[in-house]
């Protein structure tokens, strides 16, 4: 099994179909695209040396390489190692040396960046001499891999401590595939992926089941997520789907209000990686209609823990409406996901513990780390880390990370709770809760508030809606107003900083 046989296939099924896009104009078609991965691959092995198993890292934005890259080194039976490209020059360094890639690509943004990095490796840029070379001469056969040899080495956003690396194998990113199309949403040839979110993470994953159904690639000419070229780019591709970061969504929702653009191009927006909170979703309802769809996974079983489907998204008006959006939706058909308490005492619907995933999806462990993944993988299943409850119907709700659970007075308070709530007020644009240390409580709980421009909140309005909402001692016994809260290059907000904020200043 080989991933690479999905783009074989392709250049064969899908062959005069759009595959590639930068911004409004096709670059090149699945036969194309495929014979060019072909030579890609060749190269790879010849001109570069490369032995099946080698890594290779990708540090390179956005760009239509990306998905070539990718799918040549799976065709060569090579591992990926794509890199958030974001990082500092310490953490890329870091990557390279852990992973041990023998070849980089770049991009000329990054070029220096990466080129002054050490290490015995080849470093190859976009649109150079060696990478026009590498486009030259006769392609090779699909490689021969197992289902469970490595194709992507996908190093995680890292919130805390070294990132490490989830050895994805074949096996996973197909499982990946069929919950797409199974639990995420329905893709036809002809449709496309707009990649505005890094591929180095989830809009990457999502090349593969597009590239199985014979769907576009649109790489924006920014490389990034400016919401006007978005619409543009929707209004010129039609049957567009995106992976979009909750703060994405919330950008892209305020620019649609305010511009009232056509949409009719956009299909699906898949949003995760974060809370997405009520108020914010009921808000894109309002002006997406039903083109969302939500998932939540880890980079441990990317994209694929549970979602909300698309054909499955709740509806203004069904009963538990605003409970089903709160929810992360129900396990993927292809995984088991259950909740234990601290003994792994599996727990019945109603009560919250810790996350395990088992299925196909899930990752074969960390790459050189036997400890983390010893941690992480008892029993035979994924420990993610994240706190979470069924509904009796089967909907899981996602509290928090374990570590981010305030215990105040031996009692658990969920932040995201309390974040539901205070989004409430019309004048806070966002808010983060976490655990103050505290003699006689063990914690009490702390609210960081972002208002909205040219709003002034007072903390009395807060407390009220709070003391109308939720029990009494989960109503923060303290405020902070900040300008923005700080975030990693996914988008999420990064608890850590705030803890150390309150070090700082206490
Ligand atoms: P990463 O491995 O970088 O993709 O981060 C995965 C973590 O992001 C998960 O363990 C969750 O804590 C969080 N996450 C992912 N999807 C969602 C979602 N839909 N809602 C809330 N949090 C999410």
């Amino acid at each position: 099994m080989n991933l690479a046989s999905l783009l074989d296939r392709a250049g064969r099924g899908f062959a005069g179909r759009p595959a590639l896009a930068l911004g409004e104009r096709v670059i090149c078609d699945y036969r194309a695209l495929a014979g060019r991965v072909a030579v890609l691959a060749a190269n790879l092995r010849g001109r570069l040396g490369l032995a099946p198993g080698d890594r290779v890292a990708l540090i390179m934005k956005n760009c239509p390489e990306y998905a070539e890259l990718m799918f040549a080194c799976w065709h060569a039976g090579l591992i990926v190692v794509p890199v958030n490209a974001k990082l500092a020059a310490a953490e890329f360094q870091y990557i390279l040396d852990h992973s041990g890639a023998r070849v980089c690509f770049t991009t000329p943004d990054l070029a220096a960046t990466v080129g002054a990095l050490t290490g015995p490796r080849a470093v190859i840029e976009m649109g150079g001499a060696e990478w026009r070379r590498m486009g030259k001469g006769d392609g090779m056969g699909v490689a021969s891999t197992e289902a469970d040899d490595i194709a992507w080495l996908f190093y995680t956003s890292g919130t805390t401590g070294r990132p490490k690396g989830a050895m994805l194998t074949h096996r996973n990113l197909f499982a990946m595939t069929w919950g797409y199309f199974a639990d995420v949403d329905a893709i036809a040839p002809g449709d496309a992926i707009l990649h505005a979110a890094p591929m180095s993470h989830g809009s990457g994953i999502y090349i593969i089941p597009h590239v199985a159904a014979g769907a576009a690639q649109v790489i924006p000419e920014s490389g990034g997520f400016e919401p006007d070229e978005m619409f543009r780019l929707f209004a010129a591709h039609g049957g567009v789907a995106m992976f979009a970061a909750p703060t994405m969504v919330h950008r892209l929702v305020a620019a649609a209000e305010a511009a009232d653009p056509d949409l009719s191009g956009l299909k699906t927006i898949i949003y995760g990686g974060g809370p997405m909170y009520v108020e914010d979703c009921k808000r894109a309802i309002g002006v997406l209609g039903d083109r969302l769809a939500q998932i939540y996974g880890q980079g441990e079983s990317p994209m694929t823990i549970t979602s909300l489907a698309k054909h499955r998204f709740p509806k203004a008006g069904e009963p538990r409406f605003g409970e089903r959006l709160a929810s992360v939706g129900m396990p993927f058909g292809i995984v088991d996901v259950r909740m234990v308490d601290g003994d792994g005492t599996p727990l019945p619907p109603g009560e919250a513990g810790e996350i395990l995933v088992r299925g196909d999806s899930v990752m074969r462990g960390y790459w050189d780390n036997a400890e983390a993944t010893a941690e992480t993988l008892r029993g035979g299943w994924l420990h993610t880390g994240d706190v979470g409850a069924f509904d009796e119907d089967g909907y899981l709700t996602l509290m928090d990370r374990s570590k981010d659970v305030i215990i105040s007075g031996g009692t658990n308070i969920y932040p995201r709770e309390v974040e539901e709530v205070l989004l409430r007020h019309p004048g806070v644009s966002e808010v983060s809760v976490i655990g103050k240390p505290d003699p006689d409580w063990g914690e009490s709980v702390l609210a960081f508030v972002v208002a909205e421009p040219g709003c002034e909140i007072k903390m009395e309005e807060l407390d009220q809606l709070c003391l109308a909402r939720i029990a009494r001692f989960k109503r923060p016994k303290e405020y902070r107003f900040l300008d923005s809260l700080p975030k990693n290059n996914y988008g999420k907000v990064l608890k850590t900083e705030l803890r150390q904020l309150l070090n700082d200043n206490r």
